[in-house]
């Protein structure tokens, strides 16, 4: 095998569920990540405390590693790029960078024939008022960057509700304004490229969201086959696009006419993926793994139905009930102390 030890950048559960994978596959795991003790570092075999961007904390990661990689988006890309001038680093920095501002985002998808919500960049008050107007008084306002499980937000729903003092309520940061959908289904797709060009898909999952954190991802989405087709050509089109190694999370809209617009893209492994440790033969952080060493890619085939709920806050308390059903596999993230909204575990119910 050609890499022998994985860096990841990030401690948070996705590290965590790589480290377990990866562990699975002979290889040994280096985190890097601010708080000690975090969900990924109990597992790994060695952990760096430092900030993401700690210069000689990266430069120790680069000593230890054969190839890093990353488990949250918000890596800054210029410490993805110091890193990748001395150890391999997939997803390519270029992935973080397209991903990480919400209007280099929404072009670069563009730019690979995708469609999109419309949108304005709004860097103003007065920008506001021009972009609500031209989408009629509708829309949804997002910070360009850090935005995760729909923080940053604000929604107008009509010309009645009023802009005034908008821009300075998310933080007068960079904001972008959406038209507004109305989709009639959210869908996501998990798919992998390997070192070697290869891409494998993972069947879309039809997600639903509580209060902006994802709730459940169902297998099989009630989409037709035409919808899951263009779900995975787009996967295709930004993976190529991006000369891709590992696992991208691409959410997408699917309307009424069975048409899909995209929403966003996250270049790791995603929440809307963790059914594939229970209803696949390799889970999407085995695949992870596979394609940053270098490894042939998993077949992504899907061999039963199934529903993913994450256990948000206090939900952790329904574990015992979980741990008595039948076929469902429940995954805990060593997180010892609950909080609203907190992501404490997930399941996977199998339905057959
Ligand atoms: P995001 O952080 O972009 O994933 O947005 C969080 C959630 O807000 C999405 O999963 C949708 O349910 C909703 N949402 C985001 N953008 C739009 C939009 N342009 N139109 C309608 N709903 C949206």
């Amino acid at each position: 095998m050609s890499a022998k030890t994985i860096g990841i950048i990030g401690g948070g559960q996705l590290g965590r569920m790589l480290a377990m994978a990866a562990a699975r596959l002979n290889f040994r795991t280096v985190i890097l990540e601010p708080q000690a003790d975090s969900p990924a570092a109990q597992l790994a075999n060695e952990q760096i405390v430092a900030a993401y961007d700690d210069a000689a904390a990266l430069a120790e990661l680069a000593k230890r590693c054969d190839v890093v990689t990353y488990e949250f988006e918000n890596v800054p890309v210029a410490a993805a790029e110091e890193l990748a001038r001395h150890v391999p680093v997939y997803p390519p920095p270029k992935a973080l960078e397209m991903a990480q501002d919400r209007l280099t985002e929404k072009r670069f998808i563009n730019g690979c024939g995708i469609p999109t919500a419309r949108f304005h960049a709004v860097d103003s008050q007065v920008d506001l008022e021009k972009a609500l107007a031209d989408f009629g008084g509708q829309g949804v306002l997002k910070t360009r960057r850090l935005g995760y499980d729909g923080k940053g937000q604000r929604v107008y729903r009509s010309a009645a509700d009023s802009a005034e003092g908008g821009f300075e309520a998310l933080g007068g940061v960079p904001l972008i304004l959406e038209s507004f959908v109305s989709f009639e289904r959210e869908i996501s797709i998990i798919a992998a490229r390997g070192l070697d060009g290869s891409i494998a898909c993972y069947d879309p999952a039809e997600n639903v969201h509580r209060d902006g954190i994802l709730h459940t991802s169902t297998l099989p989405a009630s989409i037709s086959a035409a919808t899951a087709a263009a779900a995975r050509e787009a996967a295709e089109k930004i993976l190529a696009a991006l000369g891709y190694v590992g696992v991208i999370g691409i959410e997408f809209f699917a309307l009424a006419d069975g048409s899909l617009i995209a929403n966003e893209m996250a270049p790791r492994v995603h929440n809307s993926g963790h059914w594939t440790e229970a209803a696949c033969v390799v889970s999407q952080f085995e695949q992870h793994i596979r394609a940053v060493a270098g490894l042939p890619l998993g077949n992504p085939v899907r061999h039963s139905d199934c529903v993913m709920q994450n256990l948000i806050g206090d939900d952790i308390l329904s574990v015992p009930d979980w741990l008595r059903r039948d076929e469902a596999l429940v995954h805990l993230y060593g997180k010892t102390e609950s909080r609203p909204g907190r992501k404490m575990g997930h399941v996977t119910q199998l339905r057959r």
